[in-house]
């Protein structure tokens, strides 16, 4: 692991701009749609532009059914159904849904709670994606804490139920959901018999069966979006960012990310983006929320047990680090941050 200074003051850092990929088979198609409150993408490769395109298709209706199941804002949503039972009693839920829950609590309990899928009563509390948002004071966040807490979720595996025992309670998947989407939309495309190819949602993507050196997924720089940092090959798994610039309001010159430390409740500051590899994008997603609420030097140091993720932390100081993968596999553009 290694430190370095970032000369220019950087903010943040989005994974975007998807540029060129080698060698190239066949054909290639790009599409993108709006869904799940953001900007999808995707690049799929085969042997015909009318298959290309009728596999794209079902990729963003893969994305559309997990938006209507997993949005904490429709009414009719699973999880809606869920949080609607709070207090109340358990709900009955597919298998999709105990694995996401099963997932989401691993890495709640792996991450030490940084990762938190009970969050939502303090996303309300911090008015997060409200019209005038304005912050709490500290008794309001101090009382709406104590319904945070994955451990107090009960998932019935025999009846295949979930159940938030207290009033008030709340999950949401926002962590986590893209990065999933992100995997079963690229499932969809294998099984509609595309090759090769990648889906990015808002930032969270998965590739697969990719040959030669990869798809080159080019990093943006915070402040001047024309600008590249640099940029990673992938082949295959996932890359998910967690950034305080997409979301976030500023109140009194103070910036309120849209990402919750659930062992204090107030939103994290530490960071301006953390981007995680995994093979995942469940994972990498799941992951890039939980060090973002670490920071960087509690993040890192628990990654030396973690081989199967990589990431790389940009502090609003403009220090930044990363695990080793980042520093053998980035190659640097030309708004690279430079060694002091
Ligand atoms: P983005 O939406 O920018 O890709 P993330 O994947 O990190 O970023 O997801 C952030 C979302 O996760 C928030 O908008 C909120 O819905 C949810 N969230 C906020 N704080 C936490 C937390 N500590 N643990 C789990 N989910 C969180
Ligand atoms: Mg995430």
């Amino acid at each position: 692991m290694k430190y370095f200074r970032i000369p220019i003051f950087l903010l943040s850092l989005s994974l975007a701009g998807l540029l060129s990929a080698c060698p190239q088979p066949d054909r290639e198609i790009k599409r993108v749609q709006f869904l799940m409150g953001t900007q999808v993408e995707i690049i799929a490769r085969g042997a015909d532009d009318k298959q290309l395109e009728q596999a794209a298709s079902k990729g963003f209706g893969e994305i559309e059914r997990l938006d209507f199941k997993l949005s904490k804002y429709r009414p009719d949503s699973m999880l809606s159904r869920i949080n609607r039972q709070a207090g109340i009693s358990p709900v009955k839920v597919d298998d999709e849904m105990m694995m996401l829950l099963e997932k989401s609590l691993q890495v709640c309990r792996e991450s030490q709670g940084a990762f938190d899928p009970t969050i939502l009563p303090m996303l309300s509390v911090w008015k997060i994606g409200d019209a005038n948002p304005s912050p709490p004071g500290d008794a309001e966040v101090k009382e709406k804490l104590k319904l945070v807490g994955c451990g107090k979720i009960v998932l019935d595996q025999d009846h295949q139920t979930v159940f938030l025992p207290e009033p008030g309670m709340g999950i949401d998947l926002g962590g986590i959901a893209k990065g999933y989407a992100a995997d079963r939309a690229a499932g969809v495309l294998k099984e509609n018999g595309v090759k090769s190819g990648l889906v990015n949602a808002g930032g969270d993507l998965t590739v697969f069966g990719v040959t030669g050196k990869g798809i080159a997924i080019g990093i943006q720089h915070p402040r001047y979006r024309e600008k590249i940092i640099g940029k990673v090959y992938l082949k295959r798994g996932a890359i998910a960012t967690s950034g305080d610039y997409e979301r976030f309001y500023i109140f009194n010159g103070v910036r309120y990310s849209h990402i919750i430390d659930p062992r204090t409740g107030y939103p994290v500051q530490r960071e301006a983006s953390v981007s995680v590899k995994a093979d995942t994008g469940l994972i990498a997603d799941a992951w890039a929320t939980a060090l973002f609420v670490l920071g960087r030097e509690a993040g890192l140091k628990l990654l030396q047990s973690r081989p199967d993720l990589e990431a790389l932390f940009l502090e609003p100081s403009g220090d930044f680090g990363a695990t080793e993968w980042f520093y053998e596999n980035m190659t640097w553009g030309q708004a690279a941050p430079r060694e002091d």
